[in-house]
């Protein structure tokens, strides 16, 4: 099963992808972790991603889809995968399509959280991470048992260096420019499930399994 999660920043793209994939035992490919690990290995993508990423502006497309489209080719991914954070940009749902053509079939799903922007902001700076393992956490919504220590692995939780509220109004802009081109690109596929990212996450899950077991 091949599925695409849109939805704006603190939708929750992240952590139903980690259900969905531990669920359909799929990889998550998310080109966020992907470059912030770049970043964190200090190579040439990561080193030309920082200063985009720090100010809550996309990566250049090439860059992009690049990675992906290399990740994509990798054995783990014949049986399928979640997309997570990409694509944002209708030249991104192009290039995919395009690399997808090569290959049997395409996408199955692309699934739209769409959450009221304005709820969105306390999700952000409340979301924390695991630098191990990259579980999600919510200071107030999701808290760990331990204070700062992951449930699952015991690693340290950390807070994204863009989950200010500053550069989150400018990620939310950046969304707001490229959701209605990606939106109709994938409406006319017919492969397109809006689910409603307000909902506490449990509910969320259960729009989406309802989709993805149809
Ligand atoms: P995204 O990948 O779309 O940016 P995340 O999955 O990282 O979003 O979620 C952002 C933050 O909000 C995290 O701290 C997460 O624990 C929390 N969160 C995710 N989904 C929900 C939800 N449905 N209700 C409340 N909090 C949520
Ligand atoms: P969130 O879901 O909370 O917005 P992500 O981890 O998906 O966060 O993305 C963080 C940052 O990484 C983005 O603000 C952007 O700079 C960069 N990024 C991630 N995915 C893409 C993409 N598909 N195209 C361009 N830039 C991206
Ligand atoms: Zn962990």
């Amino acid at each position: 099963m091949r599925i695409i999660l849109l939805g704006p920043p603190g939708a929750g793209k992240g952590t139903q992808a980690k259900i969905i994939s531990e669920r359909f035992g799929i990889p998550q490919i998310s080109t966020g972790d992907i470059l912030r690990k770049a970043i964190q290995e200090q190579t040439d993508l990561g080193r030309r991603a920082k200063a985009f990423m720090d100010n809550g502006q996309l990566v250049p497309d090439d860059l992009v889809t690049g990675i992906v489209h290399d990740r994509l080719a990798e054995p783990d991914c014949s049986r399928g995968y979640i997309l997570d954070g990409f694509p944002r940009t209708l030249a991104q749902a192009e290039a995919l399509t395009e690399s997808l053509k090569g290959q049997r079939g395409g996408i199955d799903f692309v699934i739209d959280i769409r959450a009221d922007l304005s709820r969105l902001v306390k999700r952000l700076t409340g979301r924390r991470l695991c630098k191990n393992c990259q579980q999600m956490y919510h200071e107030e919504f999701n808290p760990t048992k331990m204070k700062g220590v992951c449930d699952k692995c015991g690693g340290e939780l950390y807070q994204r260096e863009d989950d200010t509220e500053e550069t989150i109004v400018r990620r939310f802009d950046v969304y707001e420019s490229q959701a209605r081109a990606l939106e109709s690109f994938y409406a006319s596929s017919g492969k397109y499930r809006p689910v409603n990212g307000d909902l506490p996450v449990d509910q969320v899950t259960r729009e989406v399994f309802a989709i993805l077991n149809h």
